[in-house]
């Protein structure tokens, strides 16, 4: 739901003030309202109340020091950013200084009318998620009655409006099976581009973990299939792949590696290198409505953490991959060492790594047990609505 889509950047907004350093993409958490209620969302589990949203005209004016910074894509996300009623005045903002604006939507709450006056605004590229092409399991993994027949609509929309579409299908044991299908269905409704990224486990997938983790066996043939679909589409669908971290050999390198080239605001203002990163202890993260977003940045305890190499324990800190992949997720590597500056257990460097892949190995083989679906206060087991 993360991705960064390249774009082009003409903004005229306080030019002196653009910095070498800057990060390329602003992911901006309108809210963490949303109808459907997925148990792997990256929302924390202590989900931010409406109450405490950023106004329009602060998240207008985070959009205007963005665009001075030398920003030059706005992912305007969430939970579900449709929720906002002034989604239109944040639009506006985000094209008058020329940032791209990419809105990351569950799509079922948009009507046609609403997402042409968006596009009418200045939208440049939507990006639509679902849960599986078979609408049944669809609807029962977001719990959400309904919703996979709405995105099919919505992706519609997008193609009759000229709006380049990206599909983003998040991948587990409860719809891995589809795979083949859901490529094909990317084709069908005229994605240029397809997000096929195996869950990553933190926040409320990590509470999750045995109900959505995929055997290896299951994993290893979605290689296959993604690598063959690559081959045979080219030049019509564009497939970005992310592996599962329990199956890897090295880590992914986190966010582009932290501080490096993305920032995460969430919808109360707090500015994070990382949309997980409150899950670590003893942090302290600056808020927009105290500081403003260049000093953020440059200056902010939170980014300079585990900004570059100079934080790394061994194995990373003497590793020749220390500039590829950053030593991979601090958060990942504070939920299952307990020490955020330790390696990423998705190594297999690390000491941890034989017996965290164990884990994903005994976990997938055995029955699934429910889904603890996201919702304020929803951390425990219970029945999806309209069940
Ligand atoms: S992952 Fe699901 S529940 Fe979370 S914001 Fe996206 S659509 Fe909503
Ligand atoms: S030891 Fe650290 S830097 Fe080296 S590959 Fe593993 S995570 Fe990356």
């Amino acid at each position: 739901m993360n991705e960064i889509t390249t774009g082009t950047h003409v903004t005229d907004a306080e030019p002196a003030l653009a910095c070498a350093r800057a990060p390329v993409g602003l992911l901006a958490e309108l809210t963490h309202r949303c109808p459907l209620q997925c148990p792997y969302c990256s929302n924390p589990l202590e989900l931010e109340r409406s109450n405490v949203e950023l106004t329009t005209a602060e998240w207008q004016d985070v959009i205007r020091q963005a665009a001075a910074l030398g920003i030059l894509q706005i992912h305007l996300s969430g939970g579900e950013p449709t929720a906002r009623k002034d989604l239109e005045d944040i639009v506006k903002v985000a094209a008058e200084v020329g940032l791209y604006t990419n809105l990351i939507t569950a799509g079922v709450l948009l009507t046609k009318e609403r997402l042409k006056g968006l596009a009418d605004l200045g939208l440049d590229h939507v990006q639509l998620s679902i849960q599986d092409v078979d609408a049944a399991n669809a609807d029962r993994i977001a719990a959400y009655k309904g919703g996979a027949a709405k995105k099919h609509e919505v992706a519609g929309w997008v193609k009759e409006l000229g709006l380049p579409l990206t599909l983003n299908a998040p991948l587990h044991r409860q719809n891995i099976d589809s795979l083949e299908r859901i490529i094909e269905y990317a084709v069908e409704i005229g994605a240029g581009r397809l997000e096929v990224a195996h869950i990553q486990y933190y926040a409320w997938a990590l509470k999750n973990r045995a109900a959505l983790m995929p055997t290896r066996e299951a994993f290893m043939k979605t290689v296959d299939i993604v690598n063959r679909a690559k081959e045979r589409l080219k030049g019509i669908l564009v497939i970005d792949f992310v592996v599962p971290d329990y199956y890897a050999k090295f880590p992914k390198p986190c966010m582009g590696g932290w501080g490096r080239g993305v920032m995460n605001i969430t919808p109360s203002g707090r500015v994070l290198p990382c949309h997980a990163a409150e899950s670590l202890p003893g942090m302290s993260f600056d808020n927009v409505r105290d500081r403003k977003l260049a000093e953020i940045w440059l200056d902010g305890d939170a980014f300079n953490k585990f900004r570059g190499t100079d934080w790394m324990k061994e194995p990373c800190k003497s590793c020749s991959r220390r500039e590829i992949d950053f030593g991979g997720c601090r958060c990942q590597a504070f939920a299952l060492t307990g020490d955020a500056a330790n390696t990423d257990p998705a190594c297999s460097l690390s000491p941890l790594h034989d017996e965290w892949a164990k884990v994903a190995g005994l976990e997938s083989h055995e029955t699934p047990p429910d889904f603890i679906y996201r919702r304020v206060g929803g951390a425990k087991v219970v029945e999806p609505a309209g069940e």
